[in-house]
């Protein structure tokens, strides 16, 4: 995949940052940001007092969150977050590369497309019928045509359009990462991001538990020690890649998964982030594999949202997640019915 997911030795803290030998030109940086929530650009604001390591030797130029510049300037790394949804973001997307010297995939809507690919499961007129035409909160209005750039047929990662040369998943990535890219194309070294999952930087102890069923978010709180699979509670830092150190897991919460699955759940074809995780799960406690798969599959628009858009999860031959869609419908129809009897 890239430099930054293949290379390095040293974990990325925001404590190892400060590099020496720095080159003395100054290097010009130019972003943009294509169908995204803006997240992945705050983390320049959450490099906080970090940002003048830098400051001496790149020129922040272009950059929509800071600055109203709309052409693209020639640039020595070009950092651009967002997936491909319309035409305005393809033709941005080509503008960034034109007049960069170095583009980097910034977050995971560019890596894998982000959570916008969920609207890969449906076609664009669904999606505006549903926004404009059928909405059930809103007045309901034609789609607007005028300034607005067109959808896309489908969401996709920059790379699908653009070459890029270093990726940077994560939703965001934690501002030691971006930062450590910045440096590494500035020093021209390897990034010292390693591929290890969420789970080397999570404190939590996995261990065999007696736990028989599944745990959603509204079952108790659980606890602060234990794994979140030791506990039944479906955590996807293992099949994560760790462009965040954790911070979800550490303060409760189990993770989502929003840095993208790890290089070997991405590269292996018969790797699958639910048969990872249950088989995981299933060992940890006393709950069936086979219920841990179906919950997966039941949940699956959450499970496989920020990655559903890239090839390498979208073409596997394990991912079904239209008919796991559609047997999850005939189950909650199903229940419905019982309900009402
Ligand atoms: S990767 Fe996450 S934080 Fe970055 S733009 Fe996409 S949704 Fe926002
Ligand atoms: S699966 Fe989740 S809770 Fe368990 S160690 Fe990994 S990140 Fe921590
Ligand atoms: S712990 Fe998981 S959900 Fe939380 S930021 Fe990291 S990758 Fe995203």
């Amino acid at each position: 995949m890239s430099a930054e997911c293949q290379s390095a030795d040293t974990p990325c803290s925001p404590d190892d940052s400060d590099a020496p030998d720095r080159p003395k030109a100054p290097a010009t940086i130019n972003t943009e940001w294509l169908s995204d929530c803006s997240g992945c650009h705050i983390t320049i604001v959450d490099l906080h007092e970090k940002i003048l390591s830098i400051l001496d030797s790149v020129t922040l130029q272009r950059c929509p969150v800071l600055t109203d510049i709309k052409d693209y300037p020639p640039a020595t790394i070009g950092l651009v977050s967002g997936a491909i949804r319309n035409v305005h973001d393809r033709q941005a997307a080509i503008e960034m590369r034109k007049s960069c010297d170095h583009i980097i995939a910034w977050g995971s809507c560019a890596v894998f497309g982000g959570p916008a690919g969920a609207g890969n499961l449906h076609t664009s007129d669904e999606i505006a019928d549903a926004v404009y035409l059928h909405n059930k909160t809103t007045v309901s209005a034609p789609t607007p045509t005028r300034e607005v750039s067109p959808l896309e047929s489908t969401v996709s990662p920059i790379d699908t359009v653009i070459d890029v040369d270093l990726y940077l998943p994560g939703c965001p990535p934690h501002p030691a990462f971006v930062l450590d890219a910045l440096l590494s194309l500035l020093e021209g070294r390897p990034p010292k991001a390693t591929q290890e999952s969420v789970c080397g930087h999570c404190r939590r102890q996995m261990r065999k538990t007696d736990v028989t069923a599944i745990r959603s978010g509204s079952d108790g709180v659980a606890d602060a020690q234990n794994c979140f699979l030791s506990q039944g509670y479906v955590c996807m830092g293992s099949v994560t890649i760790d462009r965040c150190l954790a911070p979800c897991p550490q303060n409760g919460v189990p993770c989502t998964g929003c840095a993208g699955a790890t290089m070997q759940v991405l590269t292996e074809p018969n790797r699958d982030i639910r048969t990872e995780i249950a088989d995981r799960m299933s060992r940890l406690t006393h709950i069936p594999y086979a219920d841990i798969v179906k919950e997966i599959e039941r949940t699956a628009k959450s499970h496989y949202s920020y990655t559903m858009a890239t090839k390498m999860i979208g073409d596997k031959p394990t991912f079904l997640i239209k008919r796991w869609i559609v047997e999850a419908d005939q189950d909650y129809e199903g229940t419905r019915y019982d309900c009402k009897h």
